[in-house]
C-alpha cells in the first residue's frame, strides 16, 4: 500500500460536499455542549455505548471513515473530504473513540497486511460502530523497546498458544479485538522473531485488569494471557515478520497522534492546532487585572497553533511528495506532544484557583483534569524522547544509538527477572 494518497479534488466539489456535511450534521448529530463537553471522566460504559451509537449514525449517513475503500464500508473519498467532516464536526459530539487506534492505526495495518478474509470480516464492523479495537503492544518490561516483547506465541498445529502480559492498553475492557505483537522465535535477533496477531479480547485465558488513574478513570488495562489459543488464521502478515507490520503500525500511530492521518474522524477542541478559542473564553471570564498577561499567553498559543498546523501540512505533503522520509511523522509527533502539554499548562495558569476546585458540570473542571493528565501527550504513541531519537538517527543522519542486543539471538540477551 502507498503511504496515504492525497488526491487532488475539485474545489467546487469540496464546497458542495461541505454544504452537504453541514446540513447532515445539523440534522443528525448531537451538538457539543460547550459548558459540559463530552469528557473522558464520564462513565466508561456510557462512553463506549455512546461512541458506538454515534459511529453507527455516521455510517448510516455515509460519513463514517470516508477514506476507506467502498468495498469495506467506506466511501473511497479523499483526505480533503475527511478534513471537511472534521472541520464541520468540531461543534458536534463525534465517536472519537473509534478514531485512535481502531480506524487510524489498526485499520491501515489490516488494509496493508491483512488477508482478504480479514479485511472483509473486520473493517466493515469498525465503520458500522460494531467493534472497537485496541493495541496490545506495550509490556510491563517497557513500551519504548517494542521489539523486546516478552509475550510468547508458540505454534501448536493450527493454533498459537499465547502466554505473557501486555499493559497500558487504552479502553481494552470495553473493546472487542486487539492487534498484538508476540514473540514466535527466540533463537534469532529480537526484530526477526516477532509476529502480529488479531486477538479477540474477551476470550478464554485472557484476564483484563483495569488500572485506575489519578483522575479515577480506568482508561488503561493490563492483560494477562494464560495458554490463550488463537487460530493461525489470525496472524497479520507473515509469521516472524511482525516487525515489518509493527513498523507500519508505528508509522500510522505517529500520523494519527500528529493529526496527519486521513483515517481519524472528528477532532478534540483541545488540540493545539485547533486554535485558542476556548483559552480566549477563559480570559473573558477570568481576565480582570490580568488581561494583558492573558493576551500574551493567547498570542503565544495562537503562534504554536499555527506552527503545528503548518508543520503537519508540510510533513504530510513532504512524505507524499518524497522530499521527506516516512519517519518525518516524528517531527509532528514531537511538536504535538510538547505544544499540547504547553497548552494545558497555559490554561491552568490563566484559570488559577478555579481550575483546582469546581462544581459538578462547570467547564472549568476539565482544565484541571487535563492538567494532571498533560504528560500523556508526550508518552502515548511513543514518547517524545523516542521521537527525538528517530529524528536524529533517521532524518538528520546522526549515528545510531548503541544497542547491545541488536544482533544477539533473543534467548541470549541478558535481562533482569
Ligand atoms: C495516553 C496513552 C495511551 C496509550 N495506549 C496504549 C495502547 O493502547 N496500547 C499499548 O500497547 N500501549 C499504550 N500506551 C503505552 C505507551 O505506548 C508507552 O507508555 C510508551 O511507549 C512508553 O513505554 P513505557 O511507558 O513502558 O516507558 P519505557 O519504555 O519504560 O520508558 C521510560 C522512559 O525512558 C525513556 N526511554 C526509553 N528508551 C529510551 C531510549 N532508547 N532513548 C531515550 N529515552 C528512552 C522513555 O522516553 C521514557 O521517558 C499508551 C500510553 C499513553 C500515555
Amino acid at each position: 500500500m502507498d503511504d496515504f494518497v492525497y488526491a487532488e479534488t475539485d474545489p467546487a466539489e469540496l464546497d458542495q460536499y461541505r454544504e452537504e456535511v453541514e446540513t447532515w450534521m445539523n440534522e443528525n448529530m448531537p451538538r457539543r455542549d460547550p459548558v459540559n463537553p463530552w469528557h473522558p471522566t464520564q462513565d466508561d460504559d456510557l462512553r463506549s455505548s455512546r461512541n458506538r451509537e454515534l459511529q453507527r449514525r455516521l455510517y448510516d449517513g455515509g460519513y463514517a471513515a470516508v477514506c476507506y475503500p467502498k468495498e469495506y464500508g467506506g466511501q473511497s473519498l479523499t483526505a480533503a473530504h475527511q478534513k471537511i467532516i472534521d472541520d464541520v464536526s468540531m461543534d458536534f459530539d463525534m465517536p472519537v473513540l473509534f478514531s485512535i487506534p481502531t480506524l487510524s492505526i489498526c485499520g491501515p495495518v489490516i488494509l496493508e497486511f491483512g488477508t482478504e478474509e480479514q479485511k472483509q470480516r473486520y473493517i466493515p464492523a469498525w465503520i458500522r460502530g460494531d467493534e472497537l479495537w485496541v493495541q496490545f503492544i506495550s509490556e510491563p518490561s517497557g513500551g519504548s523497546d517494542m521489539a523486546g516483547a516478552l509475550t510468547r506465541a508458540d505454534r501448536d498445529g493450527d493454533e498459537f498458544i499465547i502466554n505473557g502480559s501486555k499493559i497500558w492498553s487504552t479502553f481494552a475492557q470495553r473493546s472487542d479485538y486487539a492487534l498484538m505483537l508476540a514473540r514466535t522465535n527466540w533463537e534469532v535477533p529480537k526484530h526477526r522473531g516477532l509476529t502480529m496477531f488479531i486477538v479477540p479480547i474477551h476470550h478464554p485465558g485472557i484476564e483484563i485488569h483495569p488500572i485506575q488513574m489519578v483522575d479515577r478513570t480506568e482508561e488503561f488495562c493490563q492483560e494477562f494471557f494464560n495458554d490463550v489459543a488463537i487460530p493461525a488464521e489470525n496472524v497479520v502478515g507473515k509469521v516472524n515478520d511482525g516487525w515489518t507490520v509493527a513498523s507500519r503500525l508505528l508509522f500510522h500511530e505517529r500520523a494519527a497522534v500528529g493529526n496527519a492521518s486521513p483515517y481519524t474522524q472528528g477532532r478534540h477542541r483541545n488540540r493545539t492546532a485547533d486554535g485558542v478559542e476556548d483559552l480566549a473564553a477563559i480570559a473573558r471570564v477570568h481576565g480582570g487585572a490580568d488581561m494583558g498577561r492573558h493576551r500574551q499567553r493567547l498570542g503565544y498559543m495562537e503562534t504554536l497553533s499555527r506552527v503545528e498546523e503548518l508543520l503537519s501540512d508540510r510533513v504530510v505533503k513532504g512524505i507524499e511528495g518524497g522530499f521527506l522520509p516516512a519517519p518525518a511523522g516524528s517531527l509532528v509527533r514531537l511538536f504535538h506532544g510538547l505544544s499540547r502539554t504547553e497548552r494545558q499548562t497555559v490554561a491552568m495558569e490563566m484559570q488559577g484557583d478555579s481550575a483546582l476546585v469546581w462544581n459538578q458540570g462547570e467547564s472549568t473542571g476539565a482544565f484541571g483534569l487535563e492538567y494532571i493528565q498533560r504528560q500523556q501527550a508526550c508518552i502515548g504513541g511513543g514518547t517524545t524522547e523516542m521521537a527525538r531519537n528517530i529524528i536524529s538517527e533517521r532524518i538528520l543522519g546522526m549515528p545510531r544509538e548503541p544497542a547491545a542486543d541488536r544482533d544477539l539471538p533473543f534467548n541470549q540477551v541478558p535481562r533482569s527477572g
